[in-house]
Formats: structure tokens, C-alpha cells, sequence
């Protein structure tokens, strides 16, 4: 399986990185080596000063596509579940700076900590979606999908232009504002709606 992720898909995000508003979206890959599973903690790793925390809400690819048109996305993924994309912002920066591939910064292992999946069925409109992180019990991230630039759809027919598209795989769909920073000690705790489907340690 793989993982793609979707930059910079929130304005107010976008802006507080001081990136401009993209026309299309932006993606790029992490490794299965990055999944964390089952709530267990994350590890701070050694090779960065500054890993950022970026929630964002995640679709499970249910079946083989490419090239989908944007009309059938929607059959594509019935499953949603809650993720944070780790980000070591300090060798991201010197990426950005450098005009380099941002992998080291955004894929290393452990970085895309998952949550359980949950039928889109659950949820009145996976459009209108409510999702926030909290760290040690204080709200530090809070978004709607309604406030996403590229739609699930969207971001499926985009994709899958590209890069087949298979069962099993998953796409981190952006994070809203408020990223910042974590430190060992911390607990993260992470909600769709008043549902917590994350929670656990920084060490
Ligand atoms: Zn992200």
C-alpha cells in the first residue's frame, strides 16, 4: 500500500506557512514504514529540533482505479479515519530553501500516525466534517472539510491521473491551521466530530 498526502488543501494553513493558495492540489508520498497503529506513541525521532504536528482527516481506497473521473470518486473510498502527518518543519525549511524533495522531512518512519476507520455511513456529510487536536488537553487544531480546497473527489480524480490507485491505500487530505510543534511528555488526543479516534504519547 502507500500513503499519499495532500499539501497545503486548507487556506488559513496555507497562509501561516506562508505558501501561496495552490491551483491544483499539491501531493506527495510517504512510505508504509511511516504508519503507526493501534494508538501507540510516537517516538521522537533524533535528526530533527522541530516536528510539527498536522491533523488531517484520512480516506481508505476501497478498490483499483486510475484516471477516475471526478463524477465516480466517491465510489472509490467508503471509510474515513483520523491521522497526523509529521513534519520535521526544520529540514523541511532547508528542503524548501534548497529546492529539494521534501521525503526525509515528511516520510520518515513513523510519521503518519492512523487511527481506526469508520464508515462513511457514520456520519451525516463527510463534506461537513468537524475534526480537532488536542495536546494535553488543550485545542490547538480545529477544522471542517467543507473548508478543504480540493475535495475528496477532487483529490481522487487528481491522483489517480497520475499514480494508479489501489485497495488499500491511503490519502491524507491536508491539515487546517494551527500547526506547532510537539516534545516528548506530550499526549495527543484526536476527534472526528465528539468521536476521539486518536490518543497517545509523544516519547
Ligand atoms: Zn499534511
Amino acid at each position: 500500500m502507500k500513503i499519499i498526502c495532500i499539501g497545503r488543501n486548507y487556506h488559513e494553513h496555507a497562509k501561516e506557512l506562508n505558501n501561496p493558495v495552490p491551483a491544483k492540489p499539491v501531493f506527495f508520498m510517504k512510505p508504509d514504514s511511516a504508519l503507526v497503529i493501534r494508538n501507540r506513541p510516537f517516538f521522537y525521532p533524533d535528526f530533527s529540533n522541530d516536528i510539527h504536528h498536522e491533523i488531517e482527516i484520512v480516506i481508505k481506497i476501497n478498490r483499483l482505479g486510475r484516471s477516475i473521473e471526478q463524477k465516480f470518486a466517491s465510489r472509490y473510498f467508503s471509510e474515513i479515519g483520523l491521522g497526523v502527518d509529521f513534519t520535521a518543519r526544520d529540514l523541511q525549511a532547508e528542503c524548501k530553501k534548497n529546492g529539494l524533495p521534501w521525503e526525509i522531512a515528511k516520510g520518515f518512519d513513523s510519521s503518519a500516525p492512523i487511527s481506526k476507520f469508520l464508515p462513511i455511513s457514520n456520519f451525516a456529510d463527510i463534506h461537513n466534517l468537524n475534526f480537532h487536536l488536542d495536546i494535553n488537553g488543550t485545542r490547538v487544531q480545529t477544522g471542517n472539510t467543507s473548508e478543504m480546497i480540493f475535495s475528496f473527489e477532487h483529490i481522487i480524480a487528481y491522483v489517480s491521473q497520475f499514480v494508479t490507485l489501489k485497495t488499500g491505500d491511503l490519502i491524507y487530505t491536508g491539515t487546517p491551521a494551527g500547526v506547532g510543534s510537539v516534545k516528548p511528555g506530550d499526549r495527543l488526543t484526536g476527534y472526528v466530530e465528539d468521536v476521539k479516534l486518536l490518543d497517545f504519547p509523544v516519547k
